[in-house]
């Protein structure tokens, strides 16, 4: 067992803890990170987007090396019902910039390559050891950790808990309660194998170009959840996901769920002759900024999922986690520099610092999002998808019906499912939300 003292302790080592244990060691600080899984991200799930302006801010030069997939030219959004999809798809060259802004990237090998970037910054890198408890002193200060490998405590300033949504350490110490059932969803993924040319023909790409498909609709049968569908070099990346408190009200699996998906005669196609390779499950925080706990305390700061710093309206999570793991550690670095103790007063400046970055902007943005969702779900994921997408065909086709007709049919179709207060209500309920 390790028996010296650290400046920090850092648990988990997905985006969060690799991004505070890389800005940590590179100023210098002694740290100590600790992962319970054989490697890093060898326990991580993500769809998976990188954004590069927050990977920048930590790794400027990540291109040089990092094991990237696709770079992004484009990005559709669906919205299905059983039969059909209604979309919105951008692509634009400028996407084929020189820096790229969004690439598709496989968590398993992105994580190992930012551990080994940890390490070579200086910190001592632990894998398959859980940290089973925290240690707190008389007076509740966080002053280490305790792991499965037994062998005592291990002591530090300060500990970050970057141990992603499900947050054990921080809820059994009492740092913070479990995540309500209605801010977590529960996401299914697998990954499907073709041959690179094969990808790129039916998404219509060249080189190292991607797309990205968001969908919402009937395939979340009602409850509050979304699709996506992420091109790799060499497989598609194909998941879908609905908060646990629906999961429980349905009785509905996400397995089941995917399989649906996947025979969406928008989807089969795409996907048809592949190999299935992966399947993975996880949690996603996505209780917005009603749900972020208290974010520090005496020795102590939380990160990332954990924190529940999540946006799922922009389906952005691995950046605010790897942001959050860098503001943090900037915050322990100043304490640190001004020789003062690792108190809740001062290690507040890591919530302050959050507070002027774009993750609690966005997040407090979205604030009432994520509850409208909710109670809404019903109308936005399944009556609007259907009541969309027969508009649409009663638009395009074409039958002899005179227009003036047609419109009539599409307006009966939307007031009789919903009303006019329904429809007004649900518009204003939704650009208050947005604002
Ligand atoms: C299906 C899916 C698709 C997603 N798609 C995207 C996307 O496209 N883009 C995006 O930005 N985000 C996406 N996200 C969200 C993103 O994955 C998370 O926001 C991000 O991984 C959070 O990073 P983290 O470091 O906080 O947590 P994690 O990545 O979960 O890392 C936590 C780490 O802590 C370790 N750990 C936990 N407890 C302990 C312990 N007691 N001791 C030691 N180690 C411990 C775990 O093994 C793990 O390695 C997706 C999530 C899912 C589930």
């Amino acid at each position: 067992m390790i028996d010296e003292k650290f400046d920090a302790i850092v648990v988990g080592a997905g985006m969060a803890g690799n991004g505070a244990a890389y800005t940590l060691a590179k100023r210098g600080l002694k740290v100590l990170q600790l992962e319970r899984g054989e490697y890093s991200g060898s326990k991580n799930v993500q769809g998976a987007i990188l954004y590069s302006d927050m990977l920048e801010k930590i790794i400027p030069d990540f291109r040089e090396d990092a094991p990237l997939e696709r770079h992004l030219v484009e990005q559709r959004f669906w919205m299905m019902d059983d039969r059909s999809h209604v979309g919105l798809h951008y692509r634009s060259e400028d996407f084929n910039e020189e820096a790229p802004n969004r690439y598709t990237i496989i968590r398993a090998q992105f994580d190992k390559w930012f551990s080994g970037k940890v390490r070579e910054a200086g910190a001592l890198v632990v894998c398959e050891t859980t940290v089973t408890e925290l240690v707190q002193d008389a007076y509740g200060k966080v002053i280490g950790v305790k792991t499965d490998r037994g062998g005592g405590q291990i002591h530090a300033d300060v500990v970050v808990l970057a141990e992603g949504v499900s947050g054990l350490l921080g809820t059994r110490a009492g740092l913070r309660k479990i995540p309500k059932p209605t801010d977590v969803a529960l996401a299914v993924k697998e990954m499907h194998f073709l041959p690179q040319e094969t990808i790129e023909d039916r998404f219509l790409l060249k080189g190292d170009e991607g797309v990205v498909i968001e969908a919402a609709g009937t395939i979340s049968e009602g409850m509050t959840g979304m699709g996506f569908i992420y091109t790799n070099k060499e497989c598609i990346s194909l998941g879908i996901g609905c908060l646990v408190s629906d999961f429980q009200k349905t009785g509905r699996s996400p397995y089941q769920l995917l399989e649906t998906f996947k025979q969406h005669p928008s989807v089969a196609p795409l996907i048809a002759g592949s190999e299935v390779k992966e399947y993975a499950a996880h949690l996603i925080p996505e209780g917005g900024y009603k749900a972020i706990p208290q974010l520090f305390g005496d020795g102590w700061v939380v990160v990332g999922d954990a924190a529940q710093l999540n946006n799922a309206i922009h389906r952005e999570g691995s950046n605010l986690a790897m942001t959050s793991g860098r503001i943090a550690a900037e915050a322990i670095f100043q304490v640190k520099s001004r020789k003062e103790p690792m108190t809740a007063q001062n290690l507040s400046l890591y919530k302050t610092l959050l507070e002027q970055s774009f993750i609690i902007k966005d997040l407090k943005k979205y604030k009432d999002m994520p509850q409208l969702l909710h109670i809404q779900s019903q109308n936005f994921f399944l009556t609007y998808p259907q009541l969309v997408s027969k508009a649409m065909q009663n638009f395009v086709r074409v039958d002899g019906t005179p227009k003036i007709e047609k419109e009539k049919m599409t307006l009966k179709s939307f007031t009789s499912a919903r009303s006019w207060a329904g429809l007004f209500g649900d518009a204003f309920r939704l650009a208050r939300a947005w604002r």
